[in-house]
Parts: C-alpha cells; structure tokens; sequence
C-alpha cells in the first residue's frame, strides 16, 4: 500500500543516512552529521506526535505525523479543524482525515469502481465461508453422532474398531479447528466490509463542514438530472461563493474563518431537505440542487443569503463583532443545459455577474433577482 511505502522509504532513507554518517564522523565533517541530526529531531518529533495524541504507531500514523510535522498545510489544517471539534486526534480520527485529504486524488469513477470491486470480492468469501461454515458445522456433528454410536455399540470395542474411532475423533476436531478459523475470517470480512463503508462516507463528506462535498454533489447531480428529464419535473443549480472571505482569514486567522464556513454550512444545511441537496464545492463555495424552478430556487437561496447577512457573529477568540458576512450566487435551470456540468457553469457565470455588481446578492443566469 502507499502508506507502506512511504513509510519503507522513509526507514530506508533514515537508515541509508545513518550508516552515511558513521562512515563520515571521521572522513567528510560536520556537513552530513547536519543532515542526521535533522532526521534524528524529525523522528523525535513525529514519537512526541505520536506520543501527545495517544496514536498506535502503525505506518499510516507514522506518516500522518511527518506530515504534520512537516507542516503540510493540509494536514495541520485538518488537524486543528479536528482538535478543535473533538478536543483530541484518535487513530480513527487519524483515519478519516487521511480519507477526506487524499480522496481528491481518486475520481468519482475509480473509487465507485475500486469499492465496487472490493464489495463484490467480500461478498463471494463471506457468501464461501457462511456456506462452507454450515456445511463443516453439520458434518461435524453427524459425524460426531456416528462416532459416540459406533463407541457405545456392543462389540464396538475391538482394536480396529477404536482406532477408526481415535482417527474420526482427530478428524472432527480439525475440522472443528477449521470451523473456527473460518468464523474468524468471517468476522475480519465483516469489520472490512464496516470500514469500506466508513472510507466511503469519509469520501463524500467534507471533513470540515460535514456537508456532502464536491464528489457526492456530482453524483446526486447525475442521478436528479436523469431523474427530473424522466419526469419532466423543474431542477434548479445554485452555486454560492462567500463575499470577501479572504479578508476574513487575514484580519481574524484562520481558525476563525473556519468557524465561519461552519456556521454558514450550518446555516444551509437548515434549508436542505428531500427535494434541496447542499453541499460544500470547495474552499468557500457551496453548490445547492433544489426540486423546483429557478424563480423558486432564487426566492429560498435569496432568503438564505438575506439570513446570513443579517447575523452578528462574534469571534470566539477575542469576543470581537466580525463583520457581516455575506454570499453571492447564481442559479441556472438544469434542464435548460446539455448536462448538469454546463449548468453549474452557467451558475458560475451568473454568480460572477453577482460579484461583479456588488456581492452580497443572487442572480438567475445573468438576471438579478434582487439587490443585497
Ligand atoms: P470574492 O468575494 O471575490 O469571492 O472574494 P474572496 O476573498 O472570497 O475570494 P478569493 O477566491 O480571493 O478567496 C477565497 C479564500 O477562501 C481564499 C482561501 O484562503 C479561503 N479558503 C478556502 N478554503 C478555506 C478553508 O477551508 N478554510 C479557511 N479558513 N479559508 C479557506
Ligand atoms: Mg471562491
Ligand atoms: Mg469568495
């Protein structure tokens, strides 16, 4: 696996330089030495990671910590996101933000494919093991039965009676070993099968938000554009960008502006329902999919848009009043397009029209729908 790797590489690479340096304590000078102490404190302080947050030390978190120790910007964000909701990192916590920071990496189409495939694989050994489990269980005990007879029977007692018994008596204990050997694949397969379902929640969810994110929206856009073409029923896009969001992150940090995207995830959640899909698109853009037509699907963005902007937030740091905060977005009627690709980039001209003419406000496919 690519954990494994890495993480063989690393223990190579740290070892490689190890010997290196026996060799040139005495011939080449301070220079390589530099490079070893480097390593040294990296090590120590991925065992101090390690160590504070009570991980197991297995390769993914051994890598997990260099990373952070190496002040990767998606990890250390993730973790102070984490720490800051959990109050502590686990391994599992570990796990699932290993899943969101890497899922970009696997399209929606290889990852359907691989779990697919891992799926169908689980289902044929627990399908071979259940059948092969019964059939073992009952063999075993007829043959049990058979044995106990043939031993209690009279005459039963000659030498080659008993040693066929001793041998079928062996033979129903192997078997039984192998019984249980089996139950226990059977177990590992099924605590597989509730990880594969966890790694595919943590891929469609957005670690920080906890909304859908870019991949479920996609695949959601998929199945209700077919859906509402089927049916000929109105399906509306809307794709929302907060208003200035990076002066917020520059004057209050952005752990702040964090809670900022939480609060306004939370904010949209509230208007997401069976016929409105929210999810988080990226960085500080929100995509909705709403059951209705666009007049419609602008009238309840608008009112979510007119909530937010009213809202005193107060930054939990230091107590201070932020500023409003405020979002811009456009709205495009799905069936209006080629597909649901086109449509979000019409949403995505619209909304630029609305950033253009002020923020803080919703326009329908290049029509303003009402001033912020
Ligand atoms: P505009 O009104 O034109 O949209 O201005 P803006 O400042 O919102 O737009 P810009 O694209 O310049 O900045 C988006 C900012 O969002 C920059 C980026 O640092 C920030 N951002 C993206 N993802 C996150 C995140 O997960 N957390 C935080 N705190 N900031 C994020
Ligand atoms: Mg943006
Ligand atoms: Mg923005």
């Amino acid at each position: 696996m690519a954990w494994g790797d890495r993480f063989a590489r690393w223990a190579q690479r740290f070892a490689s330089t190890d010997v290196a340096q026996a060799d040139s304590s005495q011939e080449i000078g301070p220079a390589p030495r530099r490079a070893v102490d480097r390593h040294r404190a990296l090590y120590t302080q991925i065992g101090d990671f390690l160590f504070a947050h009570d991980l197991d030390i297995t390769a993914l978190n051994f890598a997990f910590a260099q990373d952070h120790v190496s002040a990767d910007p998606a990890t250390v964000r993730a973790v102070n996101a984490a720490l800051a909701q959990y109050g502590c990192l686990t391994n599992a916590v570990v796990e699932e933000i290993i899943a969101e920071r890497d899922a970009d990496k696997i399209t929606p189409e290889t990852l359907e494919t691989m779990l697919a495939k891992v799926e169908s694989h689980l289902a044929e050994v627990m399908e071979v093991t259940e059948g092969s489990r019964a059939s073992a269980d009952d063999y075993g005990t007829r043959l049990k039965e058979q044995v106990d007879d043939m031993a209690e029977s009279p005459g039963g007692s000659t030498p080659a009676i008993e040693k066929v018994i001793a041998l079928t008596r062996t033979m129903i204990e192997t078997m039984r070993a192998a019984e249980a050997r089996l139950k226990a694949s059977q177990k590992d397969a099924r605590a597989l099968q509730r990880n594969l379902e966890a790694a595919r929640r943590a891929a469609e969810q957005d670690y920080l938000t906890g909304l859908p994110n870019r991949r479920a929206f996609e695949a959601v856009l998929k199945t209700r554009e077919s859906l509402a073409r089927e049916g000929g029923r109105p399906l509306a896009i809307a794709f929302c960008d907060l208003d200035h969001f990076k002066a917020i992150n520059d004057s209050y940090g952005h752990d702040t502006g964090d809670r900022v995207l939480q609060f306004v995830a939370s904010l949209l959640a509230q208007v997401s329902h069976d016929g409105c899909h929210v999810a988080r698109h990226g960085g500080e853009e929100f995509a909705m999919l709403l059951d209705a037509t666009t007049e419609e699907a602008a009238r309840i963005v608008d009112e979510a848009r007119d909530d937010l902007s009213a809202r005193k937030l107060v930054n939990r740091d230091d107590g201070a009043r932020l500023p409003p905060v405020s979002f811009s977005a456009g709205i495009a009627d799905v069936l209006a397009y080629s597909d649901g690709r086109a449509a979000l980039k019409a949403a995505d001209e619209a909304l630029y029209l609305a950033k253009q003419q002020g923020r803080n406000r919703v326009y329908i496919a290049a029509r303003p729908v009402q001033g912020g």
